[in-house]
């Protein structure tokens, strides 16, 4: 989940890190009001789930109120980077003395955390560390590690670093890290990490993404991760498993993802597009089967659907009562290709042939479910 700049800056003050007085606007008399409150001048942003605002024109830096005004009035409502605007931050203007930049990666491959640090930040940054790859340091933590403020420090030096704000630094470092961790951050990222002329390190923009999977241990980012969910996706949520739309119209059920993306692979290889792909996961169960089968089938341009499951220590006739059970709640004459295998494949098999609109393939290929479905449709 990516958590929106407004909420992702109120969480890390709390955590003693300089962040810009400010908040959002939904209309253009909100942002004039903030501007007002903020002394007249101010910097709007869009508030999108993207990066490369500044270079977009999403981030205005302005004088007067009467310019804060106009450019809400430009942003708000408009298209910006493939997203709608719908609101903007208002943030007291800082005069910037330097740009550093800064973030504390989760390298999941390698299991660590990385702190990554460039003392030339801003929007060309990654032009700079392409050119300049010395201009990047790295330092890599063990995860539950604690990194001491005067480890920084040393780090610091060590990599000839020189900055009248050192010792701040290593705090502002120490803090992020601290509240990366905190937050299950996949990514915290602060670009421009803004020195001023009185001294302070001040946080001008932040991107943080969370890992869902960290999720139940925050409430109040689970709340709004779930409001950010269609309706479909959050039952999908409730039942456990994640549900992909597509563009298409044929529903898709694997257990697995892999076996789920060879599946994709196969329909789009004969012409047919999914409408949407699931993934049970491993733990199936009658109740699953029976919900996932109704989520798949429920958008009304789904023409047909296949079902891919493997089973070991899954028992394939709970997903067979489940596929049933599904199916006598539909209407319409929708074909749903069966491949079940495995554990109790037999039983399955028996319950489910002869079923209205349900064709079991018995084979292992994938290809075969995929050409019965093809030839069902046409
Ligand atoms: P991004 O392009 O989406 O990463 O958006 P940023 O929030 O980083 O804004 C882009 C650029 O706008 C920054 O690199 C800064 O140079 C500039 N900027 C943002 N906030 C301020 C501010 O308070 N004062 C000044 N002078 N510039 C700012
Ligand atoms: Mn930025």
């Amino acid at each position: 989940m990516i958590v929106p700049e407004d909420l992702a800056k109120g969480m890390l003050k709390g955590y003693g890190l300089t962040v810009p007085q400010g908040r959002v606007a939904h209309t253009l008399e909100e942002a004039a009001a903030i501007a007002a409150e903020l002394g007249g001048s101010g910097v709007v942003k869009a508030i999108i789930p993207s990066g490369g605002r500044g270079k977009a024109g999403g981030v205005k830096v302005c004088k007067t109120q009467e310019q804060v005004r106009e450019a809400a009035s430009v942003l708000l409502g408009n298209e910006l980077l493939g997203h709608c605007v719908k609101t903007v931050l208002v943030e007291e203007l800082i005069p910037i003395k330097q740009e550093i930049y800064t973030s504390v990666l989760t390298n999941t491959s390698l299991d660590q955390i990385e702190l990554i640090l460039s003392l030339v930040g801003g929007i060309e940054i990654e032009n700079t560390a392409q050119k300049d790859q010395g201009s990047v340091l790295h330092l890599a933590v063990q995860p539950g590690e604690l990194i001491p403020v005067h480890r920084l420090v040393l780090w610091l030096r060590n990599h000839g670093v020189e900055l009248d704000e050192l010792n701040l630094l290593a705090d502002t470092l120490a803090k992020l890290h601290r509240a990366a961790a905190d937050l299950d951050a996949n990514l915290l990222e602060i670009n421009p990490l803004a020195v001023t002329h009185d001294g302070r390190l001040v946080l001008l923009d932040c991107k943080l993404e969370v890992d869902d999977n960290g999720l139940s241990r925050h409430p109040d980012l689970n709340k709004l991760y779930l409001a950010s969910l269609s309706p479909r996706e959050r039952r999908a949520k409730e039942l456990g498993v994640s549900y992909v739309p597509l563009d298409g119209d044929i529903g898709v059920i694997t257990s697995g993802a892999g076996l789920g993306m060879a599946t994709l692979d196969l329909l789009q290889q004969r012409g047919l597009a999914p409408a949407n792909f699931l993934d049970t996961g491993g733990g199936i169960s009658e109740a699953l089967v029976k919900g996932v089968l109704e989520l798949i089938m429920e958008p009304p341009q789904v023409r047909g659907a296949v079902i891919n499951l493997y089973g070991g220590i899954n028992r394939m006739l709970e997903a067979a009562k489940g596929i049933l059970a599904a199916l006598t709640t539909m209407e319409g004459n929708r074909p749903v290709v069966v491949k079940v295998l495995g554990n109790q494949q037999e039983e399955a098999w028996e319950l489910l042939e002869g079923q209205p609109n349900v064709y079991v393939v018995r084979v292992v290929q994938t290809e075969d479910a995929v050409d019965r479905l093809v030839a069902l449709l046409n």
